[in-house]
């Protein structure tokens, strides 16, 4: 058995916080062991929570077609959330909920050792950029431990605010320019405080 497929299961049997007594399926995330770019949305909506799968719906559909933008197809990247069962009426997750689900995507990047992250929203983008604003570094590569690092809204706000399309669709369209010329982005210290981040 795979070491992802391995997670997986841990993720489906996982009772460590509240969330696993609401779901109907825990959503671990799906994609290649060796995919160059994982993906990381938030948690799991209604439709996610029946199929046992990250980013069906419009949202899915959307980031799709985001994807294929780029000439990607989705069984190309690794696709996950910050938290894998759904919170009761799709509410934001909990700080302690994050944190006890931490570990599997801590072990997700770490199997898959991906070349690039890419956050989607803001809960993703708070595991990597604390008190950071999305509106001031979204499109910003930083390259931490090796990884590019690389914030975008979610596309699910992309369906909600028209006006945030053409910028969810620009900062996917860099992504094959910053693979490509990823030596040249400086490697960074994770910063700590909104201070440092103010400064990105
Ligand atoms: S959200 Fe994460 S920590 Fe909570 S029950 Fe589901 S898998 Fe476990």
């Amino acid at each position: 058995m795979s070491l992802l497929t391995e997670l997986h299961e841990e993720v489906a049997n996982c009772q460590d916080c509240v969330l696993a007594q609401g779901r109907k399926n825990s959503v671990p995330g799906e994609g290649p062991e060796n995919a160059e770019i994982v993906f990381i949305g938030e948690g799991p909506g209604f439709h996610e929570d029946q199929q046992g799968r990250p980013f069906v719906g419009a949202a899915g559909n959307l980031l799709e077609e985001l994807l294929e933008s780029i000439g990607l197809r989705r069984e190309d990247v690794y696709i996950c959330n910050v938290i894998k069962c759904r919170a009761p009426g799709n509410r934001d997750p909990l700080p302690e909920e994050i944190e006890a689900c931490k570990k599997f995507l801590d072990r997700q990047v770490e199997i898959i050792s991906p070349r690039m992250i890419v956050t989607l929203g803001r809960f993703s983008m708070e595991r990597y950029f604390p008190g950071a604003k999305i509106s001031q570094i979204h499109g910003q590569p930083r390259k931490i431990g090796g990884i590019i690092h690389y914030p975008m809204y979610h596309p699910a706000a992309a369906l909600h605010q028209p006006k945030w399309r053409q910028v969810v669709k620009d900062d996917m369209s860099r992504i094959p320019q910053l693979l490509a010329q990823s030596d040249s982005i400086a490697e960074v210290d994770l910063p700590q405080d909104t201070e440092q981040l103010s400064l990105f």
